[in-house]
Order: C-alpha cells, then sequence, then structure tokens
C-alpha cells in the first residue's frame, strides 16, 4: 500500500486532525517519490531503518515494504494513533518523542550500523543532522530531504557563496551529495519552498584526524567574519606564521579551505596549546 492525496484525506478527517504548520507537516502523498526515496537510501531487507518524523507512515510503509526493520520518532502525539493504524502488522516501532533530545544510544541498541531516510521537519533540519553526525556514529548512511538551500548548503564545496559551517562539519563526518529536487506538487499540504534530497555516507575511517571539537571551534572562529581573511578571523587561535606552516594562506577566506585544511589549522593550534602549556 502507498498513501496517497486521498488516503492522507480522509485519515485526517476520521482523527478531527490538521497538518500542524509549527511541526512542518507536509505529508508526502506521491507513490512514485515515494519509491524513489527508498531506492536512493539503498534501503535493502534486513536494514535498521530511523525515520524522523514519520507523520502518517508515507515512506515508513513503503520502508517496511522493502524488508526494513523501522525506528520511527514522531513528536506529535495526535498523529501517533493513525500511523499506528496505518503500519499495523508491519515491522515498525513507534515512538512518540522529539528526535531533539532522545536518548539516542537507548534508541539504536537493536543493531552497530542503522540507515537515515526521513522527510525532515524543516525547522530543525540543521541542528538535527549536525548534532546526529556527531554524536551518533551508528548513523552510517543517510537519505534525507529538506528545503532546497538547506541541502545545497550541507552538500557545498569550497569556493561557493553557500559554502558554511554545516558544510565543513557535514564534511567531516561523510560525504553528502544531493542526489534529486522534489517538487511541491508531491506533499499535502503543499509548501512554498522547494526540496531536495540528500545523501551522506559516513566515512568509514576519519578522513581529518584533528578532534571535531577543535575543528568546529576554528571553522565557527572562520565563518563568523566569512569576509574577514584568515590572519584575522583565526587571530584568537593562530598567528599567521602557523596558518602558513599548516599549509594555508593566512589571506585565504573561510569559504575557500577544504575540511582537510581546517584539519590542519585544527592540529596547528593543538600544538601550539600544547607547547604552550
Ligand atoms: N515523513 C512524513 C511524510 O513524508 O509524509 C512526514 C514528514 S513532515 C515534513 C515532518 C514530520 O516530522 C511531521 O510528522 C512532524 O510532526 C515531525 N516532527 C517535527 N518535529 C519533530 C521532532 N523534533 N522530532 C520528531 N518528529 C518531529
Amino acid at each position: 500500500m502507498r498513501l496517497t492525496r486521498s488516503t492522507i484525506t480522509e485519515t485526517l478527517e476520521r482523527h478531527g486532525l490538521e497538518p500542524s504548520r509549527a511541526l512542518g507537516q507536509n505529508f508526502l502523498c506521491d507513490p512514485s517519490m515515494i519509491d524513489k526515496i527508498v531506492r536512493l537510501g539503498g534501503v535493502e531487507a534486513g536494514d535498521h531503518v530511523v525515520e524522523i518524523g514519520p507523520g502518517l507512515g508515507s515512506l515508513t510503509i513503503a520502508l517496511a515494504d522493502a524488508g526494513a526493520s523501522v525506528l520511527a520518532v514522531e513528536i506529535d502525539r495526535y498523529l501517533v494513533p493513525p500511523l499506528r493504524e496505518l503500519v499495523d502488522g508491519l515491522d515498525v516501532e513507534i515512538l512518540n518523542e522529539d528526535a531533539m533530545t532522545l536518548d539516542w544510544d537507548a534508541a539504536l541498541t537493536a543493531s552497530d550500523t542503522w540507515r537515515v531516510v526521513a522527510n525532515l521537519p524543516y525547522n530543525v533540519a540543521t541542528p538535527l543532522v549536525l548534532d546526529l553526525l556527531a554524536a551518533q556514529p551508528r548513523l552510517t548512511s543517510w537519505l534525507v530531504m529538506v528545503q532546497r538551500e538547506v541541502g545545497e548548503r550541507l552538500a557545498a564545496e569550497p569556493g561557493s557563496k553557500i559554502y558554511g559551517i554545516p558544510s565543513v562539519l557535514t564534511a567531516y563526518w561523510g560525504r553528502a551529495r544531493v542526489v534529486g529536487a522534489v517538487p511541491a506538487q508531491v506533499f499535502l499540504p503543499q509548501p512554498k519552498v522547494e526540496s531536495v534530497l540528500v545523501r551522506i555516507d559516513r566515512h568509514e575511517t576519519p578522513r581529518v584526524e584533528a578532534d571535531f571539537g577543535r575543528v568546529s571551534a576554528l571553522v565557527r572562529a572562520g565563518f563568523g567574519q566569512r569576509r574577514k581573511m584568515l590572519r584575522r578571523s583565526l587571530s584568537a587561535y593562530l598567528s599567521s606564521e602557523q596558518i602558513e606552516a599548516a599549509g594555508v594562506a593566512p589571506t585565504d577566506r573561510a569559504e575557500q579551505l577544504d575540511v582537510e585544511a581546517w584539519g590542519r589549522l585544527a592540529v596547528a593550534h593543538i600544538t601550539e596549546s600544547d607547547g604552550a602549556a
């Protein structure tokens, strides 16, 4: 079964519900888009998949049909009864929790590797992706639907205007790519913004040896003053000589550096702190 415009409308009416804008409730109602998301997510029989924000189950049902065990984390308690009804008999566990505050360590004990497949609530998409990438190495492969600007920023390469803090911090953990566009017509209700599909594959071994916290601090300082040269924006952390010794031009700006260069700067900063101690 796939949820369509009429199943969704009928289910909402029967339960006396209206989509909540505050919770970013735009439900997928296009069976071919739903199947495309499951395919691009690489979901196979036996996989453990976590879905953040299952809503009425548009994706959840397709994920379970592909043979996955699905953990569905939904904040809205009013959606839980219709969701339970629609996924009845499928391998789906529903947690009525806020994904931002859930005890993820406890929730993910069933497997060492999980896929994330989700049509993410727009208001928490970036912090959710960045926090979970940093905290949960078990989440090895991601396919998320997000607002176009958010997705392009997560996957941006150095040198572009949209390359920023989320781009570097995502690249620290894995490889992000925009793998598809999603027209507004596949949702009920239709959002005013465009969406994209982003795939993130976590690196098996870190490509950057420096500690994430240190990289993050430098990246935030650099992009906090993105129009300034690094010798100015990073002056609280590194001298021009140290920046140069890390193989980076002190006259560069934050948006010119790839994650490896940020890593070298973070190592230079550690070495300096240790030397001073
Ligand atoms: N997956 C469904 C679909 O594609 O039709 C619904 C997607 S809708 C864009 C986002 C869903 O995330 C809604 O069901 C909303 O209630 C839920 N949500 C919003 N904030 C959340 C949070 N912090 N934790 C868990 N779920 C959340």
